[in-house]
């Protein structure tokens, strides 16, 4: 009798133990978009979809938004850079002054861009 009971305990212990298993691996099966990167970043951990550069990205940082300050401040921006050999000047995001003004522009960034500066986007220049 009590072999019995023994013998019973555990077929109900590795049914139980079983049926939890294929559960688990279950649920874990359904959720197999969470292997998947993020769709809006890349391997770098960036965005995928770089903001395109807007028309008027050299403006006057009077004619700033708090939207923009937000970003430049979302992005690391400063006027001098922290690294040597990464800053403004030498990004592929860059864009030149326009005749003999100080500061620039970037694609990525509106309002005025120092060439010594640098966010966390710089991306080195090709060419
Ligand atoms: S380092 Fe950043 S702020 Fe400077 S040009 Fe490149 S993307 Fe723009």
């Amino acid at each position: 009798m009590q072999d019995r009971r023994k013998f019973l305990r555990q077929v109900f212990f590795s049914a139980g133990t079983a049926i939890a298993g294929a559960a688990l691996l279950q649920a874990c099966g359904n959720d197999s978009h969470t292997t998947d990167k993020p769709a809006d970043t890349t391997a770098s951990g960036k965005p995928a979809a770089v903001p395109e550069a807007p028309a008027n990205a050299i403006i006057d940082s009077a004619q700033m938004t708090q939207e923009d300050f937000d970003k430049r401040k979302n992005l690391g921006y400063v006027e001098k850079t922290p690294m040597e050999d990464k800053h403004c000047e030498n990004c592929a995001l860059y864009l030149r002054p326009e005749g003999d003004k100080k500061y620039g522009g970037c694609q990525l960034l509106r309002g005025p861009i120092a060439p010594g500066g640098y966010c966390t986007y710089w991306a080195e220049k090709q060419g």
